[in-house]
């Protein structure tokens, strides 16, 4: 924020990376964050991007809504709000599509100093352990008073740095698994670690005979305080800080199965082209190009499989494809956050040229160099 003197352009820079930071790594990101800015280095130049370019730069980067939604909202703040950035956390987050509530904090924060608090992941542990948080961290309950926590801490001077430490100190001192807590600067404050150091002091008293002491009346834990751990599970010894957060069960992944067929035909110059077909503009993938796919119903035999893959196939090239000729490869898993996805891969080698039906989705033929350079997903690539 020091260096960039006009705060539109902080703010986008801002905005950018806290969107290309949501679950995915920094180093990831890093090298997508400056190309992204060389490209669009302001909110007008990706106004005028278009989603293909977008998805083509955001190509392997995951989640793909992400980087239409940014540049949608870039589009409103040019259109809308005469490239003016919204200079509030509540106006961020009414005004901008994808724009929620921690990302419109770190903006504020950071960008424009409003004393503001943020609550991502790596803060709901550090909070909950300096407090003694038991309850399910994603409960409303919990989630509230994280946010009222966050913003009675959020240093009033320096809220942007505050918050970055604050983050900072849970991805790399207040960790999930072997927290440092002896090189923690909070420590004296951490009420998990005072817990934990009663109970290591309790457990040497019981040792030497003597009797246990009453326990502490701001031990609650009890009469169903939306905060504590329930009754059901209670502090375990074993796991000491890291009782803290605790988290629901997540959720299983959907199992699904998909049939994907690599089409190839000689090019001009002799090479090989392969048929990429357009995904549908909304839902998974939303716009990114693949091979021609087909989700598969649960318990198809293979037989099943290459004959509903035929059919879907002779739609896109507008003549009937023999079963037998399709050339089953092998099986690719891809996880995505919700959906364990196993495509069954295909290959079809064609002789005569085709002529693709422009009723249907938009369909291009491609080297390999430019089925890389082109916006599909890692999942495809795979493939
Ligand atoms: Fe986290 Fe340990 Fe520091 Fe507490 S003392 S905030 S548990 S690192």
């Amino acid at each position: 924020a020091a260096t960039e003197p006009d705060s539109n352009r902080r703010a986008y820079a801002v905005w950018v990376s806290e969107i290309m930071l949501q679950q995915t790594q920094v180093a990831t990101v890093i090298d997508y964050y400056n190309r992204w800015m060389q490209k669009w280095p302001t909110l007008q130049a990706l106004s005028q991007a278009s989603l293909e370019e977008v998805n083509e730069l955001w190509a392997g980067l995951g989640y793909y809504s992400r980087g239409k939604r940014l540049q949608e909202a870039a589009r409103k703040v040019v259109s809308e709000l005469a490239g003016q950035m919204p200079r509030t956390a509540e106006d961020l987050q009414k005004l901008l599509p994808g724009v929620g509530r921690y990302t419109a904090g770190a903006i504020a924060s950071i960008s424009y100093g409003q004393a503001t608090g943020v609550v991502d992941g790596n803060v709901i542990r550090v909070l909950c352990r300096l407090r003694c948080i038991g309850a399910d961290s994603s409960s409303p309950a919990v989630i509230d008073w994280l946010w009222d926590m966050a913003n009675t801490l959020v240093d009033r001077s320096r809220p942007g740095d505050f918050n970055q430490a604050l983050m900072e100190l849970g991805a790399t001192v207040c960790v999930p698994k072997a927290p440092l807590c002896g090189e923690c600067p909070v420590k004296q404050h951490c009420q998990a670690r005072h817990r934990m150091e009663k109970e290591l002091t309790v457990a040497s008293q019981k040792l030497f005979g003597k009797p246990a002491p009453v326990p502490d009346v701001e031990d609650c834990g009890v009469g169903g305080c939306p905060l504590c751990p329930p009754a059901t599970e209670p502090w375990d010894s074993s796991l000491g800080v890291t009782n803290f957060p605790r988290k629901a069960a997540k959720k299983q992944p959907r199992v699904a199965r998909t049939a994907t067929c690599v089409l190839e035909r000689r090019g001009c110059h002799g090479a090989p082209e392969y048929l990429i077909v357009q995904r549908p503009s909304s839902g998974l993938l939303a716009g990114l190009w693949e091979f021609p796919s087909l989700p598969l119903a649960q318990g198809l035999q293979e037989e099943e499989q290459r004959e509903v893959l035929a059919d879907h196939l002779r739609a896109w090239i507008g003549q009937p494809v023999a079963m037998g000729s399709l050339r089953l490869i092998g099986e690719v898993v891809h996880i995505f956050s919700h959906i364990h996805q196993t495509y069954v891969v295909y290959s079809l080698p064609l002789d005569a040229d085709i002529t693709l039906d422009p009723a249907l989705s938009p369909s291009r033929w491609v080297t390999e160099k430019e089925f890389y350079a082109s916006a599909v997903s890692t999942a495809m690539k795979k493939v």
